[in-house]
């Protein structure tokens, strides 16, 4: 439950940046803004830091990507762990708001063709802990952002754990079957999708996603990702 002076707070000044507290300067204050780390050369692929000419990482070049396009806006560091931690547990979907945001121009710079942007699903049990699903959240606000629509084609098949303390392999296991397409969407003529989620790490989650909907939907064209944040192991 939010403190009731949150309540107050955000009617009297309408936000409060996440990073430094002070208010009415935008969920993330022009000061904190500044101080982005904004990736400089990156996997196309999966995001990666690059050094040579490369646009593909080593992995992705031993293991070939099974989408077609990846972006995110950062690596994963304090400030990103902080407005992460504000879109999942603190009940600030308007983070994913500000997050959609900032990922429009570089969304549209990749010319993607996009018809549908959907999310990475979350069982229901942790829904009703959280009160919402945050990658739906970022899924929302890129739809308005994009002008595309958006809605849920992946269900849960059984309660994964949570990933962040399991190794590579026991990932791969945890989200092995994990997902299902809906059944209501299997027919419908969807082409080229985004999937979203918050934090990629080692991609198993959204490896088992893609592979999900590549399996199942007919007309499936091009697959693209994007995540807040990339994480490096
Ligand atoms: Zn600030
Ligand atoms: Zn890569």
């Amino acid at each position: 439950m939010r403190h009731y002076l949150d309540f107050i707070l955000d009617f009297i000044f309408p936000s409060k940046c996440i990073l430094c507290g002070r208010y009415g300067l935008g969920y993330v204050c022009p000061e904190c803004f500044s101080k982005f780390k904004i990736p400089d050369k990156y996997c196309k692929f999966c995001g990666r830091p690059l050094t040579g000419i490369s646009e593909i990482c080593y992995n992705c070049n031993k293991e070939n990507p099974i989408w077609d396009g990846f972006e995110f806006l950062g690596y994963y560091d304090d400030m990103w762990e902080t407005i992460i931690k504000n879109l999942k547990f603190r009940n600030k979907p308007n983070v994913a708001k500000f997050i959609a945001d900032l990922a429009k121009d570089k969304i549209l710079n990749k010319k993607w063709d996009i018809d549908l942007i959907t999310y990475v699903p979350l069982s229901s049990k942790r829904i009703v802990e959280r009160g919402y699903n945050q990658s739906e959240y970022l899924a929302y606000f890129l739809s308005k952002s994009l002008k595309k629509p958006y809605g849920p084609l992946l269900s849960l098949n059984k309660d994964i754990k949570p990933q962040k303390t399991l190794s590579l392999k026991e990932r791969k296991e945890n989200v092995k079957g994990a997902f299902s397409l809906k059944e209501e969407v299997k027919d419908l003529p969807y082409r080229n999708i985004l999937i979203v989620d918050d934090v990629y790490t080692t991609g198993a989650t959204l490896r088992e996603c893609v592979y999900t909907l590549k399996n199942n939907i007919k007309f499936l064209d091009k697959i693209y990702i994007f995540v807040a944040v990339r994480a490096l192991l």
